[in-house]
This record gives structure tokens, sequence and C-alpha cells, in this order.
């Protein structure tokens, strides 16, 4: 019959930033089943293992369904049971808390914690909510955590966000290497095509670089384990190699590069108070304040010779000069894959700046083969978090909150009064747990992310903010999760194609999907939550008395409609939505919602190196990389020929920057903020493994992904057991001066850490790592270094 018809539909993975496209199969109102999308150019019909169930992660059995709020006799308490209440009374709690909240402490004490698993539209509905609607810019996604210091990289060494390269590069790479990135479980679609590169191709060599051993050694070439922090210093040693050896390429240096050091005092991105920041009060470190010279950039890498960065970071020397031919070769196209190993680094920026040092001193760099490439984490890191601009300090396509023009682009866009945006970038997500803890902020709302588990030092700085009596914290998610328990009110989310939704790729691809179920319950989408909340404040109640003064016909008008019925957001009918995929939010406000906040959204980047093509076309295609100029998509961006941005005769032009050059910087090795000492007596570093995605949230509720990998362990090298009189299966504890966790000890398998570092994934709620970690974050970026603390391990 009609009714069991199986239907096809395309969608990207809910997953990761890799962005593979699957084909869904729904029946009856349910996916019943997926499977690799051949006809992508990513993934071409392959799917890793998470992909591989991506039909079972919205049929947990604990799936939210309904508002719940905590209550003691009817009433809202914050020690009350969660009690189901109807979506009513969950806003106008909200609403309450909202407006008493700005009333008595201003638009600065509420705030937004975001991520960039939303789809684009929701990214850009929040942060418009946020930013235009309550005047705050206290809004910050989990990417924060994942790719700000890849964003800070960027944005100082091209003056644009976003890789040049694309996946194409790995057919045509001569040498990949590998900085702090297990690609084989992190981007493991990717890693097919490495592989198939690598073994298509003999002359092919793959280096792999990381502070413990992993599977994607299994394929190294040039394997390299180094001391923690040490890449800074292997960065400019080869740097330096090139130098000396008469490796730069002078045609594109001299064309297409500045030099440039200065000096500034910045410290670990700690509480002023904390002991490690005032210690680094004394560090002196090189920012970017001054124009130098090449000779002045090759007296400062000159220090960074093969001796003392070999002795400083344990790689052999022949290593450490094999790994620099294979850039200073002038016959080998190198392709630099990093992730979080660079990102989570109190020194991340820096990282990234050093990288493209390298690219750029040999013009290897925007040609098939030749890409510096930093790799997301999340599905839409790139489309959502960083090109929508729902970082505390940025508007999208690049704009920052603290430059007069950007705000009055954003506002004239957006049709809001001048002087609603605020000129003050907001806290950023580690700030926004302090000053939760502190009490400065106390209405916040969590949309798709479990930061309870995934935030760092939740113990001494992430927990007691949520739970702070002052603060009345808002959870949106699909599954109950460490975040939803520690909240004041849960709200029941749709999820994947339960919604029409965009999501952006690692290569600048952007790809749409159609809402192919119903979410389950009194479950809505997280842009309906955004949206309908906006209806419950007028302007009078959240702008400013002299704005509005000025601009009374905004005057009593809803947030609703000055935001989202504004002829702007709505000017798409509903007859515009294929009537086969009717989405329940349009439905719901009775205009193609979506459509309206793509297509506002993309006139801020047309015309400005973002472009998207229009909202119809992509939901034809298998995704678009930007900038889209005239129905033709970007593969490698400020090349001549390749970029329709760069004029003829230039070769290339980084347009980012006014003079179109890029910027090498001078920057030094800093030690950790916090390294092993006599008690606390070994490195900690985390992350992920292939089975589960970021805390585990739906893979764990996945049985054939729970069983692959149900608990968390301490990966340790055997004879770091062996000196504590542990075995293999030992219940541990893990220590730092900040928390602990139970645990039990690995000493084989997947990963092999050296003598002297210990490394525990984060996905397991029942094993909170994070307690453990310290909330050092980068004072560029902003983003926390997760890859090293100080820790001891003993028998539980
Ligand atoms: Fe592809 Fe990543 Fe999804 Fe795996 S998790 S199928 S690699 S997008």
């Amino acid at each position: 019959s009609e009714q069991t018809k199986l239907e096809w539909n395309k969608a990207p993975c809910r997953f990761c930033g890799t962005g593979c496209s699957v084909i869904v199969g729904t029946r009856d109102g349910k996916v019943v089943a997926t499977h690799g999308d051949a006809k992508s150019e990513v993934n071409r019909g392959l799917n890793c293992i998470k992909g591989y169930f991506l039909s079972k992660i919205m049929y947990g059995k604990d799936r939210l369904q309904v508002p719940m709020l905590r209550m003691t006799n009817g009433q809202y308490d914050k020690h009350g049971e969660f009690t189901p209440v109807s979506w009513d009374t969950a806003f106008d709690t909200m609403a309450e808390k909202w407006k008493k909240t700005i009333k008595e402490k201003g638009p600065t004490a509420v705030g937004m914690f975001g991520s960039g698993q939303w789809t684009v539209w929701e990214g850009y509905a929040a942060s418009k909510l946020m930013k235009a609607g309550f005047g705050s810019n206290n809004i910050d996604p989990n990417a924060r955590h994942c790719m700000a210091s890849a964003v800070g990289g960027f944005m100082r060494t091209f003056g644009i966000d976003e890789p040049m390269g694309c996946y194409d590069d790995m057919e045509a790479a001569d040498a990949f290497v590998l900085w702090g990135s297990n690609m084989a479980e992190m981007h493991p679609i990717l890693w097919t095509r490495v592989t198939d590169r690598r073994l298509s191709a003999p002359h092919v060599k793959v280096a792999v670089l990381s502070t413990f051993e992993h599977r994607s050694f299994d394929l190294a070439d040039l394997p390299i384990v180094f001391t923690p922090q040490t890449d800074l210093a292997m960065l400019n040693f080869i740097a330096n190699y090139i130098i000396q050896n008469d490796k730069v390429n002078w045609d594109f240096v001299n064309k297409h590069v500045n030099f440039r050091k200065g000096e500034t005092d910045i410290g670990y991105g700690l509480r002023a108070s904390h002991p490690l920041q005032q210690k680094a009060k004394n560090v002196k470190t090189a920012g970017d304040s001054t124009p130098i010279d090449f000779e002045a950039f090759k007296a400062f890498v000159a220090d960074y010779d093969v001796v003392s960065v070999s002795k400083l970071s344990g790689v052999p020397e022949h290593k450490l000069i094999e790994l620099a031919e294979l850039y200073a070769d002038p016959d080998r196209k190198v392709t630099s894959f990093w992730t979080m190993g660079f990102n989570q680094h109190t020194r991340g920026v820096w990282c990234n700046n050093l990288i493209y040092n390298i690219h750029l001193l040999v013009g290897k760099i925007s040609t098939p083969g030749n890409s510096p490439f930093s790799l997301t984490g999340q599905p839409s890191a790139c489309g959502t978090a960083r090109e929508v601009g729902t970082f505390s300090h940025r508007l999208p396509a690049d704009l920052v909150v603290n430059n007069p023009e950007h705000r009055k682009i954003a506002e004239t866009i957006w049709r809001i009064p001048d002087g609603i945006i605020p000129p003050k970038p907001g806290y950023h997500a580690v700030e926004q747990n302090r000053r939760l803890k502190d009490g400065d902020l106390n209405v916040y709302w969590v949309q798709v992310n479990n930061n309870m588990q995934a935030g760092p030092n939740i113990n001494e700085e992430g927990l007691p903010g949520y739970r702070n009596p002052e603060n009345f914290i808002v959870v949106s998610d699909a599954y109950p999760t460490v975040t939803t328990q520690a909240a004041d009110l849960i709200l029941p989310t749709a999820m994947w194609v339960e919604k029409e939704g965009a999501y952006g790729n690692a290569e600048r691809r952007t790809q749409f999907w159609h809402q192919m179920v119903s979410a389950p319950g009194e479950s809505h989408s997280d842009l309906w939550q955004l949206v309908e909340f906006s209806k419950r404040f007028t302007t009078d109640e959240v702008w400013p008395e002299a704005v509005l003064a000025q601009n009374p016909q905004y005057k009593g008008k809803t947030l609703f409609e000055v935001l989202y019925q504004n002829g702007n957001v709505d000017k798409f009918p509903l007859e515009q939505v294929d009537p086969k995929y009717l989405n329940d939010e349009a439905a719901h406000f009775g205009f193609y919602l979506q459509k309206g906040l793509f297509e506002e959204y993309a006139t801020f980047g047309r015309g400005h190196g973002h472009d998207l093509a229009d909202f119809d076309t992509y939901h034809q295609v298998h995704g678009l990389r930007w900038p889209v100029v005239n129905g033709q998509e970007t593969k490698w961006r400020f090349r001549e020929g390749s970029d329709p941005y760069v004029k003829v005769g230039s070769g290339f032009e980084f347009y980012g920057k006014p003079d179109g050059k890029a910027v090498i910087f001078a920057l030094p090795y800093e030690p950790a903020a916090e390294s092993p000492d006599e008690e606390y007596d070994i490195w900690l570093s985390t992350g992920r493994v292939l089975e589960h995605w970021h805390s585990g949230s739906m893979t764990q509720r996945v049985p054939e992904l729970y069983r692959a990998f149900p608990d968390a362990v301490c990966f340790m090298h055997p004879d770091d057991a062996k000196k504590r009189g542990l075995r293999r299966g030992d219940e541990v504890k893990v220590i730092s001066r900040r928390g602990e966790i139970k645990t039990r000890v690995e000493t084989r398998g997947r990963n092999k850490p050296p003598i002297g570092l210990v490394f525990v994934p984060w996905f397991d709620a029942s094993q909170l790592i994070n307690k453990v970690t310290l909330d050092a974050t980068d004072p560029l970026s902003k983003q926390t270094d997760f890859k090293k603390c100080a820790v001891k391990v003993v028998k539980a």
C-alpha cells in the first residue's frame, strides 16, 4: 500500500565534519535504513560505522518527548523533581526569568550556548535572537572547543576564515602530514581516501605526529611521537631547515607574503587568581603587532636547530630532518592535516599560524595536493558556528561585533535600529561557565550540546554554575544527558531528519536535507523553540529606551515580528515548500521560515568571498563548496583560475588581507600551562573513539555501537602500569588537582601511549574525565587545551 512504500532521500550524516552524504530510507513515519550516497563526491557511497547505524540514533527508549520543569508542589523549585509541563508553561516560565534578569541586571546576564550541530538556520536564528533581540553577545558554540584556534589562525594569516583547499587534495598529494589528528578514527572516510592514495601510488609518504601512538600510525611511513607542547618548536625547526637549506620559494614569498612579529604578555587564559595564570605573567610572548623582514624571521627561527629541538621534543634528529624534507622537497606536493591536537592547545592559534608559515615559505598552498588543511569535528562547525558567526565576538561572514561598520552591516540586513548589537564581545564558552558560577550570568539556554560532559574542569567551573541558586538553566536535547540533569528546565528536541536542515562541512561544502519524519511526542526543533520563544517579548521589554525613542515604529512589536516576520525572513510563502516535504516549522509559522532565514543570511556573504548559492539549488545538488559564483563552486581559493575573486595576472591573491599578502609570523615555543611534577606525575590527554560521537548521547543508544566500545578506559604504557603495581583491567583512579574519576587500565589495544602519558576518551557519561581536565585556554582563540594536564593514576 501507499503507506508502506519505502522512500529514499539524501541527507548529510548527523555526526562528523567530514560531511558524508547518506541516503535515508523512511517508511510509515520512521527512518528504517541508511546507506552511503554513491553520488557524493565526499564519501562515494561509503560510511563509517557511525554513519552505518544512523537509522537507529533517533529511537533510543528514553527519548525526551515533553518539556520538564523542576517543581515542588506545582511550583518551580531549583531542587524539585523534573515534572512534565506544557510548552506554554515552559516558555512562560523562561520568559518571566529572562525579563526579570534583563530588567534587573541588563542583557549581559542573559546567555546561550549552542554548537556546530545546529543547522545553518538554527544557528542564524539563535544568533539573531541573542544579538539583535536581547542585545546580548553572550552566545557561543561548543565549536569554541573544537576549532576556534583554527579560526584565529586563518584570520591572522589570511584575513578570511576556512581552508583554501578541498578534499580533492587527497588524490593529488605526494605526502600527507598529520599533526595531532587521528584521522583513522575521527575522520575515517577521509582516511580511506588517504589510504587509497598511499597504497596506489608507492612514492607517496605519510607522516603521523602525535603525543601517543594511535590507529593512524598503521599507515605511517614516518611515525613521530613527541613530548606534549613541543609541536611549536618542531614547526619552527621546519621553517629554519627550509631557510638553511635554501629551499624558500622566493618567487612566491616575494610576491605574496609579509613577515610580522610582536610582543604581548597574555598568559594561559585561566582565571586571573589561578596560580598557573600568576606564573604565566612572566611569560613574554610574540604577537602580531610589528612588521619584520625576512632576515629578522630567519634570525628568529635560527634558534630552532635540529639538536635542541630533538632534545626538547624527544624526536630523533633523523626523523625531524626527514619530516622537514617532505616540506622542503620542491618536487613533492604536501597536504598537512590537523584537528584537535593543534586546536585544543594553549597556543592553538600559533600552531595554525606556524603550519601556514611552512606552506607559505615553500609556496605549497592553494594548488591541488598542496594544502594546509584544518579538519573540523562537528557536522556544521564550519557551516553554522563559523560562517553564521555564532561566536560571542562574531557576526555572519567573518564580521565582528567590535567593528562599528560590521555592526552597521548586520543591523541594516537585520532591519533593526542602529545601536542594538553591543560592541563588546560576549562571554566565550569557558568564561560563560565562570560567570554562571560567579552569578554574573543568570539565565542560560543550552541547545544541541552536552557541556557538563564536554566542557573543561566541570567539577570546579562547570556544574557549580548550573546549580547556582541564582541561575535558571534551560537545556534543549533529544535525550537525557548529564547536562539536562543539571538543568532547571528541559525542552525536548527534534533531531536530524525530523526537521529540514543544512550543514557546512570541513571543505566549505554546504549540504541540505528535507524533513522526512515527524519528531516524537511534543518534541520540536531548536529552530521552532527559538522562534516561538521570540513571541514572548516586546521590544519595550528588551531594547534600550533611547533606541526606541528614536525609532518609534518598533515600539510594542514582538521580537518575532521584528526578527522573523519582518518582510525579509517571511517573504517566501508556504506554497514554495515542496508539498511532499512540508516541514513542521513552516507549517506552524505560516511561511517558509528556513528559506527566509537562509536567504537573509546569504546576503552577508554574497559579493564578499563567502558566496552561497540560492536556497533551492542546494536541495537539488549533493553539496557545493563556497564561494559559489555564477553557479560554479570553488575548489581552491586564492589561486588565479580557480578562485573567481583572484585578479587575472596575480597568480595568487590572499584577498582577506588589504594588500593581498598572507602573513608569516615569528612565534616562539612556550611550555604547557601545567606539566607533570612529583605528585601529579603523568600527562593526561583526552579525545574521541571511532564508535562514539562526542559525548555518546546518540551513539551510546545504538546497541551495536555501545557494545563495540561500552566503557571508557585509561590507555597506559605497560611499563607505567607496572611501575604503579597495576595490571590490565585493574580499576584505577585518575586524579588531578581538580577532580578524579574511576576507570580501568588498558595496556593494549588501539592507543599506545609512550611512558609518561595516559589517554582517556571522554564519550562515557559514567566516567566524566572532564572533572579532571584543566580549563587553560588559548588566550587568543579562547579554546581550551584538553590534550595536556598533569594527573596521577592509582589503584582504586
Ligand atoms: Fe562520514 Fe563522519 Fe558520518 Fe562517519 S561520522 S559517516 S566519517 S560524516
